[in-house]
């Protein structure tokens, strides 16, 4: 199992709370995808038989079918796609007008994950996203009826004076969709973001446990499991992309900024539209890496698979770690933190929400 994440940075307009790396210099948009080209050949070898694509951003949705159709033509002659599963790309619901649907059932998409995080019309104002909630709507109905049926939305909660009745309705829409699954993120205050100004309106760790209740609450009511921290799905329907990281499996970043894993190094792209594009079609440098030793792949276990419904599988811990980690994992498991199922260390409900703390206490 390994898998491709293909990094798309453009974005018609920047998000007051992003800072992830993305630009709005869509004037690049070939250039760049002329690169994204030269680098699957040169990195051909990464990994072989991948079972999952995702293009992720920024906003995928932003490139014409014509510069997506030439990123899947270079994967198609430079991997063996016989063992694919599933493919996802990131939309924003306003790029989605029908010809556009058209044009990316005609590419092997076979999920769509859509940025739509509140249909509330202040909230969606204040994060300064660009579309609107009755076009988020329509746009989930309209993939739907296209044929696309795995549907994936992301929704953020704990927003600038959001209420648990705006949130509750927010779910509510959310939870009448045709869609088969929810990611959904405590919104975070980032100190080089617009929105940094608003700090004093975040919510205290109480008022976030509320919110993250009546989310836990409303999805399993509505058939959702709760399989990983952040992440929903119905009928099974998993994001296999994303559970192939959590289950520490390799995987290839192709474009700037986007990271690399193979079990024994990790690898960055540079983070910036020119030195990435420059690097690649110039043969210099455009990405670095380092070697893992023990204690980062120790570490990489506890992060990726504690995340999940499936936990940490013990046997995968080696001797010289194994002390370490039942001593910590006994503690957490007496205040039910978290629990042993079989061979495995999982997450209990109220570990979920201390996940970080309980992680950095089981690593080296
Ligand atoms: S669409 Fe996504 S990547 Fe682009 S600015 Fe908004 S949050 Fe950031």
């Amino acid at each position: 199992m390994s898998s491709i994440y293909v990094h798309i940075p453009f974005c018609k307009k920047r998000c007051t709370y992003c800072n992830f790396f993305s630009t709005t210099l869509l004037q690049r948009q070939e250039d760049y995808v002329n690169a994204l080209t030269k680098e699957i050949i040169l990195r051909k070898e990464y990994i072989t038989n991948p079972t999952t694509i995702y293009l992720g951003g920024g906003t995928p949705s932003t490139l014409p079918a014509s510069l997506l159709e030439k990123i899947f033509d270079s994967l198609d002659k430079n991997f063996n796609l016989s063992y694919l599963e599933e493919v996802t790309i990131e939309c924003n619901p306003d790029d989605l007008n029908s010809d556009y649907i058209k044009e990316l059932k005609n590419l092997p998409i076979n999920r769509l994950s859509m940025g739509i995080q509140t249909f509330d019309e202040e909230e969606l104002k204040v994060l300064g996203r660009r579309h609107n909630a009755s076009n988020a709507i329509k746009a989930v109905e309209n993939v739907y009826n296209s044929g696309i049926e795995n549907i994936s939305i992301d929704l953020m909660y704990a927003l600038p004076n959001q209420s648990l009745k705006t949130w509750e309705s927010n779910l509510d829409i959310a939870l009448k969709l045709p869609i088969s699954h929810i990611s959904a993120y405590h919104l975070s205050y980032e100190e080089d973001t617009p929105l940094y100004k608003l700090k004093n309106l975040a919510f205290d760790e109480e008022k976030s446990l509320e919110f993250f209740n009546l989310l836990r609450e409303k999805t399993s009511e509505n058939g959702f499991e709760h399989y990983e921290i952040s992440n929903w799905a119905k009928n099974g329907k998993y994001s296999k992309h994303n559970t192939s990281y959590w289950q520490n499996k390799p995987y290839l970043g192709i474009g700037a900024g986007a990271h690399s894993y193979n079990l024994e190094e990790r690898r960055w792209n540079f983070s910036s539209l020119n030195d990435y594009i420059n690097g690649v079609l110039n043969n210099t440098q455009y990405s670095e890496n380092e070697n893992l030793t023990p204690d980062d792949k120790y570490n990489d276990l506890i992060i990726t698979m504690l995340r999940t419904k499936w936990g940490i599988d013990i046997n995968l811990i080696v001797p010289e770690y194994i002390k370490h980690f039942n001593k910590q994992c006994d503690k957490f498991i007496k205040e039910d933190y978290l629990k042993k199922v079989d061979n495995n260390i999982i997450l209990t409900p109220s570990g979920i929400f201390i996940s970080d703390y309980i992680m950095r206490e089981l690593m080296i």
